[in-house]
């Protein structure tokens, strides 16, 4: 198939919303409520209508409170507290100002979301510290400890599973501990490909950092422009060439963990074989155990050639099967990305530019019309990356893949951004719009897929009414892949919170019983919590609460994560 001239794709994940969302500089606590960068992508005609028919949605205004009718209840921060907080960290860095508390309320999930639109802020903190090293954050720690103030960590605020919901059992007075000022590149060993970096740096500004260097991370989930280091840790994130350069937790060598019981130093590169690795209890630990406050990451060298194209083909079931057969082999690419039938046409209705209609019609014409696009990217030195996609071309043809064009890819890495920006305008005009993830076997996936999609068709239809569910697998591994699903559906403006705790409900039951794990890379918070036993078993949960109550015995750090009630 001939290359296309110039188009959009983006996708419909989920959204950097502009209520109360924090930006812009490190020291997050600064200045007036921001709004977050919005570049006002259009919603093109030809995908309104389509939603509309789809779903039976007739578009209506919804749009948030104003940020200034937010109700927020008065800070419950004892004042010796308060007064034993800024001996500890200087006045500047203890606040309890609205703004600084709205910013810190909750994090970016659809009933994040809700809630914030709606203007609660309930999951607001009583204040925001801001500590400056390991010492500093140990010390507030004990303290906090001692007084009985929960304290919940955090980083960029984009946790999609209600991570920073600060919920506590004792309903306590909490303290929302922004690592912004532990941001900075502290050492770099080029011949070691290792950094040392705080916690509350965030992708752009590592990128930046390690580039004078030749060096790259490589982890660039969707949401790069605002997590840190710390929450990347702190749950286990994949990005989008995880495929490739593994999962945050592959590139953690090791890292600095203050609790209230003392300060841990785990991970011994380039390997050690003393005993159980505890390191694998930090990652993943969601403040839970306490505050990770210095990574040590391995790097690489940046890629001299990159390499992005997009394939087209028939049926998911030969999608799977040529991913399936690649990763046997080791030649997944390092990005791969594949649509199932209804997310492609999702995407190719959404894409704007003089290539997109040129491209919707060139696949029907080849009978490709319902198939599933697959954007791949490789990224190395040239002769690597030329080899690597020689050999992977051979096994996408033998399952009828047909090329559609390095556009298609190009245009995705451009763009791979920029969807969630989307979500606010669907949000505005009465949708409901989430994301869910899991990963399974190989011979497990088909099934995950049918019984998610299932369960959200059932529980969110309704007569006239079906939501939309498109899905991809974005992250491949020799024994399996991610999957990933986005839900839009009219939303019911009576219960909306309930219509999505249904919904989302069912679709967990649902994979979980096919065989999917409950998070592949979201991590579980406050949202998954109730279901944790079924993944990990009553010992596990065992373990993993015998592992808090030695490190923080009065159950202060981030008590609403984790472990169910
Ligand atoms: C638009 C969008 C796209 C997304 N795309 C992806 C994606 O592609 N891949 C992916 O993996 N995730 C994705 N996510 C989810 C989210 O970005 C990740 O979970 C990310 O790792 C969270 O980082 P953060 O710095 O924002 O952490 P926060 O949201 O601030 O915190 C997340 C959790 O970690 C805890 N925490 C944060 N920092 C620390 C610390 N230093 N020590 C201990 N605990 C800490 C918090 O208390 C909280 O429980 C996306 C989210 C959004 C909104």
């Amino acid at each position: 198939m001939p290359e296309q001239p110039e188009l959009t794709i983006q996708g419909w994940g989920p959204g950097n919303s502009r209520v109360a969302t924090v930006t812009g500089a490190e020291g997050a606590g600064e200045g007036s409520l921001e709004l977050a960068r919005d570049p006002e992508l259009p919603l093109p005609a030809a995908a309104r209508r389509h939603l509309a028919r789809e779903l039976g949605w007739t578009p209506r205004p919804t749009p948030p409170v104003a940020v200034g009718e937010i109700r927020l209840a008065p800070s419950r921060l004892p004042d010796d507290v308060r007064a034993a907080l800024v001996d500890l960290l200087g006045e500047e860095h203890v606040r309890t100002d609205r703004g600084s508390r709205l910013r810190r309320a909750g994090g970016k999930s659809y009933l994040d979301l809700l809630r914030r639109r709606g203007g609660d802020a309930s999951d607001a903190p009583d204040a925001v510290v801001l500590p400056g090293s390991t010492a500093e954050t140990a010390a507030l720690l004990a303290l906090c400890s001692e007084r009985d103030v929960v304290v919940v960590p955090f980083g960029g605020g984009t946790s999609v599973v209600g991570g920073l919901a600060g919920v506590d059992p004792d309903d306590r007075p909490s303290l929302s501990v922004d690592l912004s000022r532990m941001s900075g590149v502290t050492d770099v060993d080029v011949a070691s490909s290792l950094v040392t970096v705080g916690p509350g740096m965030r992708g752009p500004a590592l990128e930046a950092a390690l580039a004078p260097h030749g060096l790259t991370l490589g982890h660039l989930p969707q949401s790069w422009e605002f997590a840190t280091v710390g929450g990347y840790a702190a749950t286990r994130s994949a990005g989008q060439a995880s495929t490739g350069v593994g999962r945050f937790d592959d590139l953690v060598a090791g890292l600095t963990l203050a609790t209230p019981a003392g300060v841990l130093e785990l991970g011994h590169p380039p390997a050690s074989a003393a005993g159980p690795d505890l390191l694998g209890l930090a990652l993943g630990s969601e403040g839970a155990l306490g505050v990770i406050t210095e990574v040590r990451l391995r790097v690489r060298p940046q890629p001299r050639a990159t390499r992005y194209e997009g394939w087209s083909f028939r049926t998911w079931a030969d999608g799977l099967a040529g991913l399936q057969r690649l990763a046997r082999h080791d030649l997944l690419p390092d990005v791969v990305r594949l649509s199932d039938p209804d997310e492609t046409r999702a995407n190719l209705l959404n894409a704007g530019g003089a290539g997109a209609r040129l491209l919707r019609g060139s696949l029907r014409a080849r009978g490709r019309g319902d198939g599933c696009l697959l954007v791949l990217g490789w990224e190395g030195l040239p002769p690597l990356v030329r080899a690597r996609r020689r050999a992977a071309v051979g096994v996408l043809r033998e399952h009828g893949a047909a090329r559609v064009g390095r556009r298609v890819g190009e245009s995705w890495r451009r763009h791979r951004y920029a969807a969630p920006y989307l979500r606010d305008r669907l949000m505005d005009a009465g949708l409901l719009v989430e994301t869910l993830e899991t990963a399974a076997t190989w011979s497990a996936l088909p099934a995950v897929h049918d019984a998610v999609r299932r369960a959200l068709r059932e529980s969110l239809g309704a007569p006239g009414r079906q939501p939309m569910v498109m899905s991809h697998v974005s992250h491949g591994y020799a024994t399996g892949a991610s999957l990933y699903v986005t839900v839009l559906a009219d939303r019911d403006d009576d219960l909306p919170l309930q219509q999505w705790l249904s919904a989302k409900r069912a679709a967990t039951d649902a994979l979980l019983a096919a065989g999917g794990t409950l998070t592949h890379h979201h991590a579980v918070g406050a949202d998954h919590r109730p279901w944790l036993e079924r993944e990990v078993g009553p010992l596990g949960v065992d373990v993993l609460r015998a592992v808090k109550q030695r490190l923080d015995p009065r159950g202060v750090c981030n008590p609403g994560v984790l472990l169910p009630d």
